[in-house]
């Protein structure tokens, strides 16, 4: 019979650990903590949250809400907890921590297929009928990391996030933003923000007045070594950005016929073309402070954010490069991998990854054909979609986001109305695959 380790006890490693085991099969699960911790995890529960309290919204005309709601059509467990150690919070679901710690403790504890084992897990040995599910996170310790980048081949990992705000395409003004493609060479991927003196000048006083992110002291060593926030470029001298990331030459502006005097530029992020990020925005500046400032430039005064700038580390694969469709490596197929690690950015996105990737080693042990997940839902775009997509050369960490589905059919006007109608197709799409899944949990537990 085959045994799955699964490594990692946070969302990801108990959402797949609890998934395998009610579908019959049986599961050890590595969790590190307490004997060895990690730099931001204090605690050495299952699923500790290592930092904010808020699972995001549970209105499904939000891309978290329709997240959440796919999740609970596919028997999520781990919302379940949270919704049992939920604390008022509005429209989103904020938890007691403790208690959903104490929660998951109770589902894992509970569950006879599975053997909670406190070790660190620093080589992935291959044995016979052993498959291994590494759900380790962000930070992964550093033994495992170095074997998973073994199994990988380099370059496929990541050891930052330097991540610069993603716009939706159709949030901008293209009368003002203009595609061009520098010197006129190559086809015109690039969209271009034109900034006279005076907005570039406005530009860079805001980014130098901005509120800032206190670097922690586990990432300190991690801006040196990654690229530079924009801040700190801008900082260096008041035209180094106009000669660097922003540098106008050869992007005249077909309206003016005219070379801008700095241009921000924007660079396609998915295959479909719906998503856009801004080239060379990595930022520490507080997430309110960004979206106020980038709305202020030209075509940029409706603009929505379905990422903003962030920098911290993050240990993640370059999963369009180095991963199977079935979350395995090829040079190893008997490695799984889900959570953060695969390419994934979130509380909620790490526990659907644990539940997708746990359907998918399901199917291999049981023999059955699993049909790829609905193009129409976040879970299908996001997992199946964009870890998948080679368009960037880099892979950026992504969450859920009304971005990543298609425009709903048909003429549907206002951003609101197509958002409910993106999030209603998704949740009805979600329900008949989740209904024809052939294979149902076996023994489904009853709280
Ligand atoms: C500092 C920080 C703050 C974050 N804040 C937020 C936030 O506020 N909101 C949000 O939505 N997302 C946040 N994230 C992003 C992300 O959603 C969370 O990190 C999330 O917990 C990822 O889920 P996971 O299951 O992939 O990893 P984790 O939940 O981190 O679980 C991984 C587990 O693997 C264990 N482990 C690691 N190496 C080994 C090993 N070798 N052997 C055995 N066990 C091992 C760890 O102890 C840990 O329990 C944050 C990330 C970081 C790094």
């Amino acid at each position: 019979m085959t045994d799955v380790h699964v490594v990692g006890g946070g969302l990801a490693g108990t959402e797949a650990a609890l998934q395998l085991a009610a579908r019959g099969i049986s599961v050890t699960l590595h969790e590190m903590r307490p004997r060895v911790s990690s730099p931001a995890h204090r605690t050495g529960l299952l699923a500790e949250l290592v930092c904010s309290n808020s699972l995001k919204s549970l209105d499904p005309d939000t891309a978290s809400g329709c997240l959440k709601a796919e999740l609970e059509l596919l028997g999520c467990r781990l919302l379940g907890a949270a919704s049992r150690a939920a604390v008022p919070a509005g429209a989103a679901l904020a938890v007691d921590p403790a208690a959903f710690a104490a929660e998951v403790e109770e589902m894992v504890g509970g569950e006879d297929l599975i053997r909670l084992v406190r070790d660190q897990i620093q080589a992935l040995e291959p044995g016979p009928d052993r498959l291994w599910v590494v759900c380790s996170g962000p930070l992964t310790s550093p033994t495992l990391q170095t074997e998973l980048g073994g199994i990988a081949g380099r370059p496929g990992l990541h050891f930052f996030d330097a991540i610069a705000p993603t716009v939706t395409l159709d949030s901008l003004d293209t009368s003002v933003i203009y595609r061009a493609a520098r010197y006129g060479k190559g086809d015109a991927d690039y969209l271009n923000i034109p900034l006279d003196q005076r907005a570039y000048e406005e530009l860079v006083a805001d980014l130098l007045a901005a509120e800032k992110i206190t670097v922690k002291d586990f990432d300190r060593g991690m801006l040196f070594d990654g690229c530079q926030p924009i801040e700190e470029i801008a900082a260096s001298g008041p035209r180094t950005l106009a000669f660097g990331p922003l540098r106008p030459v050869g992007l005249e502006n077909p309206h003016t016929g005219e070379r801008p005097f700095a241009v921000v530029q924007l660079r396609q992020e998915n295959r479909e073309g719906t998503l856009y990020g801004l080239v060379g925005f990595q930022t520490r500046i507080k997430h309110p402070e960004q979206k106020r400032i980038l709305r202020k430039l030209p075509g940029m005064q409706s603009a929505e954010f379905v990422r903003l700038g962030q920098m911290h580390r993050n240990f993640y694969l370059d999963s369009p490069r180095v991963l199977a469709r079935d979350f395995s490596f090829p040079r190893r197929p008997d490695v799984f991998v889900a959570g953060q690690i695969t390419g994934v950015e979130g509380y909620v996105e790490s526990m659907a990854s644990g539940l997708v990737t746990a359907l998918k080693v399901a199917a291999r042990i049981q023999g059955l054909a699993l049909p790829p997940l609905p193009p129409e839902t976040i879970c299908g775009r996001l997992l199946e979609g964009f870890l998948f997509d080679d368009t960037s050369s880099r892979l950026t960490p992504m969450n859920a986001n009304f971005g990543l589905l298609p425009p709903p059919p048909g003429k549907v006007r206002g951003k609101k109305a197509r958002k409910e109608a993106k999030s209603a197709r998704a949740r009805e799409a979600m329900r008949f695959w989740a209904e024809a899944l052939p294979d149902q949990p076996v023994r489904r537990r009853p709280r």
